[in-house]
């Protein structure tokens, strides 16, 4: 464990960790984490110098503001260290020799959001919290269950009673208490912050905790030891999925941290990817504010459909601070994104492919060419989302048992 303090990422406004728990107390913007850097840096080449001793995010505890919070035997202990493939054949199709596609499916409850629940599980077992609460619309709530199952840990979901059944499923599996509100996910993220005042309770909203930043910055470790420093690369672009701008903000973070200890000079070019309908931080990085505008959101890509997005502004800071860019792609670019990656082997849920589609999209608007190293951030599995993966797809044919009526139905 580091120690730490927290930086407003609004006003600049700095507090001691035991000084704020959620947002800023001065004018409600998103904290930063902020480590010691300076005693960091022989630590930080210690590690990454290091073969991975665990394939688990715990690999990075020394830049990480929680302690060990142990769970050995469990899936705690296997968040993050997801695979990063170069998927010969879409290297191949969209001309792009330094492509690679990090999947997230692989996580315990099989999304990106296991990174952040890991960790505020750990920070909430280290100031004793008895129970986890979070506002979901599936993922991260399943993502807090599962974690928090793992160790024991109490945890209380709100979920938009629409979410899908998959994610609903894993949520009542793993134990939590479920609640579905019968109403939106900002509802629920107001009934989430209001009861965890009331009962002492610990609260994990994105955008809302600092710690789940911290989590989900991991990833950009990953790709650091993974992809930039085996191939030597000066430069990166990353394409990452944007629904409350969490995700992005964190892997900002961690390439931010990176460049804190000497281990990179410049950090990789961040790319957001919004669904048309579901686009408030793209509209504003389009109009060139950081006024961000809430949306009536409406994208078949659950996981980011977001009317008011609640790390907007560290989610443009991002990409603005990278060079990178934000991309708007139609939920018919996002259902071809699923059956494009389905042909490799990968199975991306709507949000996931969303980042594969912005890649396609980039190339076609010349934002980038095919030659520059990339690589695409895929969030989460298509598992969670089996309604959705079906409009991607033709339907299979249905025939009486007879080899006669299957040899029609083949062709042959
Ligand atoms: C939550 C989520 C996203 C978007 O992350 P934000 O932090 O809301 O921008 C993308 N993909 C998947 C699979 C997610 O669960
Ligand atoms: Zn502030």
């Amino acid at each position: 464990m580091s120690a730490f303090t927290y930086r407003c990422s609004q006003c600049g406004a700095e507090f001691a960790a035991d000084e704020a728990t959620y947002t800023c107390p001065k004018c409600g913007g998103n904290l930063d984490v902020i480590l010691d850097y300076e005693a960091l840096k022989p630590k930080a080449e210690a590690l990454f110098a290091a073969p991975p001793d665990e394939a688990s995010l715990w690999r990075y505890l020394p830049l990480l503001p929680v302690g060990d919070p142990h769970g050995e035997g469990t899936p705690l202990r296997r968040a993050g260290w997801t695979p990063v493939y170069t998927l010969p054949a879409i290297r191949e199709s969209l001309s792009m020799p330094n492509f690679w596609l990090k999947d997230e499916s692989p996580n315990p409850t099989a999304s990106f959001k296991d990174r952040a629940s890991a960790i505020v599980v750990a920070r909430a077992r280290e100031i004793g919290a008895e129970v986890v609460i979070t506002a979901s619309t599936g993922n991260a709530g399943a993502a807090l269950a599962g974690m928090a199952a793992a160790v024991g840990q109490k945890a209380v979901i709100l979920a938009p009673k629409s979410a899908p059944q998959a994610k609903i499923a894993q949520l009542l599996v793993f134990g939590a208490r479920v609640v579905l509100v019968d109403g939106t996910y900002d509802d629920a993220f107001d009934m989430t912050v209001a009861a965890a005042e009331k009962y002492g309770w610990y609260c994990r909203n994105t955008g809302y905790n600092p710690f789940t930043a911290e989590g989900k910055k991991t990833a950009a470790f990953e790709i650091y030891e993974q992809v930039i420093r085996p191939n030597g690369l000066a430069k990166l672009n990353v394409f990452i999925p944007v629904g409350d701008g969490n995700i992005i903000s964190g892997v900002y973070k961690g390439f931010w941290d990176l460049q804190q200890v000497g281990l990179i000079e410049n950090l990789p070019r961040l790319f957001g990817v919004q669904a048309i309908g579901s686009a408030a931080i793209a509209n504003a990085w389009k109009r060139g504010t950081d006024e961000i505008e809430p949306v009536s959101a409406h994208t078949l890509a659950d996981s980011i459909s977001v009317d008011l997005p609640r790390d907007g502004f560290r989610a443009l800071r991002a990409v603005r601070n990278t060079g990178g860019a934000y991309i708007t792609v139609p939920d018919e670019e996002i259902l071809k994104a699923i059956a494009d990656l389905g042909r490799t082997g990968v199975f991306a849920e709507p949000a996931a492919a969303t980042a594969f589609a912005g890649l396609k999209a980039a190339l076609k608007d010349g934002l980038i060419s095919p030659d520059e190293p990339t690589l695409v951030l895929s969030t989460g599995s298509g598992l969670k989302d089996v309604a959705a993966a079906m409009k991607a797809v033709h339907a299979a044919p249905v025939v009486p048992p007879d080899v006669e009526e299957l040899a029609k139905v083949l062709g042959e």
